[in-house]
């Protein structure tokens, strides 16, 4: 008797596609450093000790060692006021010895997020989160590209994922992934759908993507009956016990390819942070190629 089996999904390795580009950045990075004497140094500034952004920024600066990358770490208090904030950030921004800046979202309710990221020099947004690199992004101009987003494009593009005319749509709308991403896909000429907290219909709207973006921030949030049949489905989400913003079982059954929760869009995240850090330095030191 012949047995049905549901179709099961190809993985996206984000993991191995991430270890290249550190490779690369590593090699960049010792080239660079033997022709100006300078190695990429770039800084994280951290508000307060929340467990997970403890541990995000330790493998930010882990990932940067391994590439021969220095980090400057900033550590402030819980407390620190916007201003207090801005001011150590402007001197990050004045510091010729740093080439990049990253300020770990989410920093405390009491801070103005947005005007602490505004106080980061454009010439030094590696993570793409100021509105000048926004609007680069938004225009197809050179700049720097939010570190999330830019990692989902770069592994779309590794697995020959087709964006032009194609649907997609993005589940999420914040401003260092949901929103970015989308302008990115419509950039390569996807026809682009956003959905948030107010969508009506959503899976009205997810059944019809032909590459949808999970960043709702919320647990196993879209399920396999969501998805149109051979889509391709990027999770962004990450929840404490490697889970996503996917029901990965579920969605594996129904699309054709799938990022997976650890090692798919996570390690992308800090390769484009890498990348972009060699890229600042290289500028900043006269010597892009
Ligand atoms: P966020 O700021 O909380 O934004 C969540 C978005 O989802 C919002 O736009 C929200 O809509 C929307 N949303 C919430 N509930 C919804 C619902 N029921 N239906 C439709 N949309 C809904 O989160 P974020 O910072 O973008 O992060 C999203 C996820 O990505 C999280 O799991 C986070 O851990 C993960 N993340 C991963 C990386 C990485 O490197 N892998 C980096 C950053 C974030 P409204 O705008 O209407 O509120």
């Amino acid at each position: 008797m012949s047995q049905t089996t549901s179709p099961t999904a190809r993985l996206m390795d984000g993991s191995a596609l991430a270890r290249r580009m550190v490779e690369d950045a590593a090699a960049r990075t010792a080239d660079l450093t033997a022709r100006t004497g300078q190695a990429p140094c770039l800084a994280t500034v951290l508000v307060g000790d929340d467990p997970a952004s403890v541990t995000y920024v330790r493998m930010k600066r882990n990932r940067c060692a391994q590439a021969g990358i220095r980090s400057r770490h900033v550590a402030l208090p819980a407390a620190i006021s916007t201003a207090g904030l801005i001011g150590a950030l402007r001197e990050l921004s004045e510091d010729p010895g740093v080439h990049g800046i990253l300020l770990q979202h989410p920093v405390g309710p009491h801070i103005d997020e947005r005007a602490a990221f505004e106080a980061i020099a454009p010439e030094k947004d590696v993570d793409g989160v100021t509105a000048h690199s926004f609007a680069a992004m938004g225009l197809g101009m050179a700049g720097f590209a939010s570190c999330t987003p830019g990692g989902i494009l770069r592994l779309l593009d590794h697995y020959g994922v087709e964006l032009a005319g194609k649907h997609a749509v993005v589940v999420g709308r914040s401003p260092i992934l949901g929103r970015p991403a989308g302008m990115l896909l419509l950039g390569r000429d996807a026809t682009v759908t956003y959905c948030h907290s107010r969508t009506a219909e959503l899976t009205a709207h997810t059944r019809e993507a032909d590459v949808l973006i999970a960043a709702v921030g919320r647990a196993r949030f879209l399920h396999g009956e969501q998805i149109k049949p051979g889509a391709v489905v990027i999770d962004a989400g990450y929840h404490p016990g490697n889970v996503g913003d996917v029901d990965f079982a579920s969605a594996a059954g129904v699309a054709s390819l799938i990022t997976p929760v650890p090692g798919g869009v996570g390690p992308m995240t800090i390769a484009t942070l890498l990348t972009q850090t060699v890229d600042a330095a290289a500028r900043q030191l006269g010597a892009a190629g």
